[in-house]
């Protein structure tokens, strides 16, 4: 019998529906959400669901096989992936009703020739690149891309329901600028005879500071988990609601003398006597190892409490000091998760490691259990 695990990131449902919600208030169109790489650690199937629920119009996904994962698992509304191999063969693509992305025209013969195999219409959307010099079409290749789009519109192979870029967040002035350019792409394409229906550039930092870049549709990936994609600004103040708890439990309660060594190398020394508490979860679950003597925090019964010794592939130790008296084995310990509950959160992993949040949840393991919960049950 399974036992259930001791190693759990909660995924509040609520919190995403509300994230969603709260996108929508602001920008009052449709609302893509990205779940690419597991829905930011969270599950994609999880955070699809919920960001459905919430009201977004579109998945994205980065690439297909995340793509066709989520249809593997039920998710029956409209999903988006833009970033394909080389040899990328779209015929399954076309087959599950994926939206493909297309960057250059090669894709867009690739995806011509997977109609064709299927019989079907595929759906494409226009990746366009207006200066973050990544993926999608350089502004010389728009004019030759666009012509055979057009053939292939009137052959009845391809439906282009869209057009997007991306932003390079490189301030105000380069944002118009690429929002220019973007425009300029837009306009080229009507130019053919196609007129798409979603037009989307911003991502999160743009949705939330940029009223000017929403167009019709805004593509958001970490303000649907309830994130700032600002370091400087909470999640609070935008009226998000982070969304993942990463949460384990005490295995292990050991009173120790002053002068004791904490894990290997011992470089923490217990300066009194005090209580330790073991948390089986380590650097194999994506609790960075440097995080040893920086400071971080750990909440138990309420209460914050220092992380200590080196923070080993699958446990590390917390110092409960005064709490000891109150704590048994099997109690919780929120590792992150939503700061107006009292959990640290993860930007301060996020500051101690000179990252953003982004990295830190999305490199939480596969051994962690992504479990759904309502908001009010965290
Ligand atoms: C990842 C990604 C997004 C989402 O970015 P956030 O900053 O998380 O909102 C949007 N568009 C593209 C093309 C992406 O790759």
């Amino acid at each position: 019998m399974r036992t259930g695990s001791i190693r759990v990131a909660e995924i509040s449902v609520s919190a995403i529906k509300h994230n969603v919600a709260r996108v929508r208030e602001l920008t009052g169109g449709a609302v893509i959400v990205v779940v690419k790489a597991d829905g930011y650690g969270h599950g994609a199937a999880i955070a699809a669901q919920a960001a459905l629920a919430g009201g977004a119009t579109m998945i994205a996904t980065a690439d297909l096989e995340e793509a066709l994962c989520l249809r593997e698992q039920g998710i029956a509304g409209p999903i988006l992936c833009w970033l394909h191999g080389a040899r990328v063969d779209f015929t399954e693509a076309v087959r599950a009703d994926i939206e493909i992305g297309v960057s250059y025209l090669q894709q867009l013969e690739a995806v011509a020739v997977a109609a064709e195999a299927t019989g079907k219409v595929a759906t494409v959307q226009f990746k366009l690149d207006t200066g973050l010099s990544r993926n999608g079409a350089a502004p010389s290749e728009w004019s030759a891309l666009f012509a055979r789009a057009a053939e292939l519109v009137r052959d009845g192979r391809i439906h282009v329901r869209g057009i997007f870029s991306h932003l390079a967040n490189a301030g105000d002035e380069n944002d118009r600028a690429q929002a220019a350019r973007f425009d300029e792409g837009v306009e080229m394409l009507r130019g053919v005879g196609i007129d798409p229906e979603m037009i989307h550039l911003a991502a999160s930092a743009a949705t939330l500071t940029s009223p000017h870049l929403h167009y019709n549709t805004v593509r958001v990936g970490i303000v649907a988990y309830g994130l700032s994609p600002f370091a400087d600004k909470t999640s609070a103040h935008f009226g998000l609601i982070p969304a993942m708890a990463l949460r384990s439990e005490i295995v292990a309660l050991r009173g120790v003398p002053a002068g004791a060594g904490v894990s290997y190398g011992f470089n923490h020394v217990c300066e009194t006597a005090t209580t330790l508490a073991l948390v089986p979860i380590g650097y194999a679950d994506g609790m960075p190892r440097a995080l040893n003597g920086a400071g971080a925090w750990v909440s138990i019964a309420g209460e914050p409490r220092p992380i200590v010794g080196r923070i080993g592939m699958d446990q590390f130790i917390v110092d409960v000091g005064p709490l000891a008296g109150r704590l048994q084995l099997g109690d919780p310990v929120v590792l992150f998760g939503d700061p107006a509950k009292g959990y640290p959160p993860v930007e301060i992993w996020a500051g101690l490691m000179r990252t953003i949040n982004y990295e830190i949840i999305v490199g939480i393991g596969p051994r962690v259990q992504r479990r759904p919960v309502d908001g009010s049950a965290v």
